[in-house]
């Protein structure tokens, strides 16, 4: 008799629950209580809160640290299933999946200790910085610098478009340190409290309707204790790499949430509107392009749920190139889905009451960040396709 297991297609009892679930809690609130929110200039800390409290927040947390014990898997179903209610929460993909990954695998005891629990429950939330304004996509010219100080450190620098620093208790910064033996600058990860003196953060002014904001934040002589150093000074690569997968799994649930949402909405909106004789759903113009974007979000889907089973298995290689790939196959679903679904609307698909339009910007921004589709490319032509680097 064989034993050979035939591969699962379809996800686990359990992770298809976890999603009714959060479906239950977000859709309490909903996508009119989001949007007033936003525009209000509120927060959604009653959300990030109850998702927290229910476990959900740092489901992928080591349980010893008030954690789900879970997998990227997990917290990517529930990230795409807050957004598929349209409450799209991006800390979510910074706050557990980053950081909570980074320090989980390479912070001390102490640090696990000190800053897990509050990404779990919400009440430590953590920002992620990596981009500056000369830098850019080009990570690797980062200028922001880490110097000894005694036992300590001082950092220095400017970092861009950081989500969240105003829901945020702490940064992890990447920075650069100079190497004692070499003299050379290598990437170290820090800690850095959001009221920590020196630094100072103002937003920057965006098109995204979302109560969550980024932030232009300006890094003045920062004092830091020896211990704000995450893991090892001499792995910092190998440990923001440690970030770079689940950051791309996040992403694409995000994008695949917000493109469900909006599919459903487009799909409902079809049903009813009639203009000649029938429902507008009835034209294969309208129809199709849905039924389109269905597809490439359930190929996206898929994709996503590969990379994170992958991760999750250990295989990091393969991870990325899967995370890449469903990072670039979602934003573009979701790109599609959300131009779809303003176009379904007619002329409400441009206003404030049906809310579509917001949706392009949002949807736009996963063409962007956290990697945009240009160094996909660039990653799948080289890895994947074996072609030359081109830049
Ligand atoms: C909503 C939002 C939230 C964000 N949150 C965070 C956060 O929390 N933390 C954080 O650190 N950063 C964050 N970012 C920053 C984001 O990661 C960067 O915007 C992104 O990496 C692109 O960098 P850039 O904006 O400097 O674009 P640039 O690097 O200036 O690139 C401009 C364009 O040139 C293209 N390009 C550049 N080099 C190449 C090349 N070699 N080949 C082909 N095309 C190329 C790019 O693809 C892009 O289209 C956020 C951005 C947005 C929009």
């Amino acid at each position: 008799m064989s034993t050979y297991t035939q591969p699962a297609f379809t996800e686990s009892p359990e992770r298809i629950e976890l999603r009714k679930q959060v479906a239950k809690l977000a859709g309490r609130f909903g996508r009119d209580w989001f949007t007033e929110k936003a525009r209000a200039g509120e927060k959604t800390t009653e959300l990030w809160l109850e998702i927290g409290k229910a476990g959900y927040l740092g489901i992928n947390i080591a349980e010893e640290y008030g954690g789900g014990g879970g997998g990227i898997g997990d917290i990517a179903a529930v990230c795409e299933e807050l957004s598929a209610q349209g409450c799209p929460l991006l800390l979510m993909v910074v706050s557990p999946a980053i950081c909570g990954t980074i320090i989980g695998r390479y912070g001390t005891e102490d640090q696990k200790q000190r800053w897990l629990p509050g990404l779990c429950d919400g009440t430590g939330t953590m920002a992620f910085a990596i981009t500056e304004p000369d830098a850019g996509t080009n990570s690797h010219n980062i200028t922001t610098t880490a110097r000894r100080d005694g036992d300590g450190w001082v950092l220095k620098g400017q970092k861009v478009y950081i989500s969240g620093v105003d829901e945020a208790d702490n940064i992890l910064v990447v920075a650069r340190a100079e190497d004692a033996r070499t003299g050379k600058l290598k990437a170290c990860l820090f800690v850095v409290p959001t009221d920590a003196p020196g630094l100072e953060y103002s937003p920057i002014a965006m098109e995204i309707v979302s109560p969550e904001l980024q932030f232009q934040v300006f890094i003045a002589d920062v004092q830091l204790p020896a211990d704000a150093l995450v893991g090892d000074e001499d792995g910092g690569l190998v440990q923001l790499f440690a970030g770079l997968n689940p950051e791309r799994i996040m992403a694409a649930a995000f994008s695949t949430g917000l493109a469900r949402f909006a599919l459903d909405r487009a799909a409902a909106y079809a049903k009813e509107r009639t203009v000649f004789e029938a429902p507008i759903g009835s034209h294969q113009g309208i129809a199709h392009p849905l039924a389109q974007s269905h597809i490439e979000i359930e190929l996206a889907r898929l994709m996503t749920q590969k990379a994170a089973a992958l991760y999750d298995a250990g295989d990091d290689i393969g991870a990325g190139e899967a995370a890449n790939m469903a990072k670039y196959a979602a934003a573009e679903a979701a790109c599609d889905a959300a131009d779809r679904a303003v176009q379904t609307h007619g002329g409400n698909g441009i206003t404030q009451e049906y809310g579509m339009a917001g949706l392009l910007v949002a949807t736009r921004a996963g063409r962007i960040a956290p990697v945009s589709r240009e160094m996909i490319l660039n990653f799948v032509a080289m890895h994947s396709l074996g072609l030359p680097k081109s830049y």
